[in-house]
């Protein structure tokens, strides 16, 4: 199965989760193969990407220190 190609519908159903890391190695594995010799799926995970690293900074700039003191608190006492 490792060798099995995709076609761009699974490409782009599975992009998300492809950022995310959230798919299986060989799954992963061609998902990146699709990307390289496809245009529009690779402009689709670029677009993606870009969404997810706005989503990331305003996260962050909008987390204010307190609750991420309070995060990181929790997550020592866990450990
Ligand atoms: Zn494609």
């Amino acid at each position: 199965m490792s060798d099995e190609t995709i076609d761009c519908t699974d490409c782009q159903d599975q992009v998300h989760d492809y950022l995310q890391r959230e798919v299986s190695e060989d799954l992963s594995k061609s998902i990146t193969a699709h990307l390289a010799n496809c245009d529009h799926c690779d402009d689709v995970y670029k677009t993606e990407d870009d969404l997810n690293q706005i989503i990331r900074t305003s996260c962050e700039t909008q987390t204010p220190e307190e609750v991420i003191a309070r995060i990181r608190k929790h997550i020592a006492e866990l450990g």
